[in-house]
């Protein structure tokens, strides 16, 4: 395999009904594009036939294709991890195997790296996602760029483009749980971003729910920022700032007025409202913990099962 100009990532999850549609949009792009290129598909622990379409698909032009299987769903972004240790060329792309990012834009993403960016993301234009996705993601976005300084219109998209030393940075990272474009977005030089096309899914459903959108942007916001934490400092010495002024002003009255019992329900109120806080403040705190826990254990963030490419078929555990 001569080395390639650009290496496509695709992480796959169950995407039977879509691999051969896929397949034939991206290739028939890539050849008329006319760069060298690879594909890597990464399986991530697939439960239908992707796994055997794959294998036929490598039998068809092994010349250009990789399969990686996992051992089981180790999520998406260890997926495009994966992707990214093996890939060779100097430019890589990352696409969703649902083809809601149409491969026909890849093209596009290229040109905005041969203009001299290092990391093209992509906006969706008229987005094909429900109105709650749409409205969420815009608040989501917002809150983000201010907490973490990651500007990023359309985190959703992941048709984006690197150029190698991107990627060097991100696979050197080592980091677990990790949102990629975030991470590859901070090391960029010259980022820019691009419109493309959206579609529907072209089959199969969604991964993604609500608790994983919720926890994703945890990740971000505690992986990227210590906003969080700094926040609820700044909240706790505000809190014990009124509450000083308020054992005064009790004190005070005591004094002049005597011992008093009105109020009780007020003061249960607001204490109540501490505690939830409080909480809260754990909660945050734990987060930061929990990711010190992942990254001291050092576990490997994703098992090989198997690799097909053109060098020999060979078998990892
Ligand atoms: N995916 C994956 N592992 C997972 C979930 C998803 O590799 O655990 C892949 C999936 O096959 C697709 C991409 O990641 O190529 C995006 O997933 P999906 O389309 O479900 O997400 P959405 O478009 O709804 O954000
Ligand atoms: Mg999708």
């Amino acid at each position: 395999m001569p080395t390639p100009h650009l290496s496509i990532v695709i992480p796959v999850y169950n995407e039977a009904d879509n691999l051969e549609n896929l397949y034939r949009r991206l290739t028939h792009t890539l050849d008329a594009f006319g760069k060298p290129y690879e594909i890597l598909f990464i399986n991530d622990g697939s439960r239908d036939a992707t796994e055997s379409l794959l294998e036929a698909l490598f039998h068809r032009r092994p010349d250009i294709l990789r399969v990686i299987h996992f051992n089981g769903n180790f999520g998406q972004h260890m997926a495009i991890m994966a992707g990214f240790e093996r890939a060779r060329g100097e430019i890589i792309v990352t696409l969703d195997a649902d083809l809601q990012n149409p491969p026909e834009e890849i093209p596009t993403l290229i040109q905005a790296i041969e203009a001299g960016h290092d990391y093209v993301g992509s906006i969706r234009q008229n987005r094909q996602d429900t109105w709650f996705r749409r409205h969420a993601s815009r608040i989501n976005n917002a809150i983000r760029a201010r907490i973490t300084g990651i500007v990023m219109t359309d985190q959703g998209c992941m048709l984006r483009a690197y150029q190698r030393h991107v990627i060097d940075a991100v696979v050197a990272s080592r980091e677990s749980s990790v949102y990629i474009p975030a991470l590859a977005y901070s090391y960029a030089g010259n980022p820019t971003e691009v419109m493309v096309q959206h579609c529907h899914r072209e089959a199969g459903k969604s991964k993604y729910n609500l608790y994983k959108l919720l926890r994703l942007n945890f990740d971000l916001m505690t992986g990227f920022s210590l906003v969080p934490l700094q926040a609820f400092t700044v909240f706790g010495m505000v809190v014990s700032l009124f509450s000083t002024l308020f054992v005064i002003y009790l004190f005070i009255r005591r004094l002049l007025i005597g011992p008093e019992a009105e109020g009780m329900f007020t003061l249960f109120a607001i204490l109540y409202f501490l505690i939830g806080v409080g909480l809260m403040g754990l909660g945050i705190v734990g987060e930061y913990i929990g990711r010190i826990y992942k990254e001291v254990r050092q576990r490997p963030f994703y098992i090989v099962r198997n690799t097909l490419e053109q060098v020999g078929e060979t078998t990892h555990v």
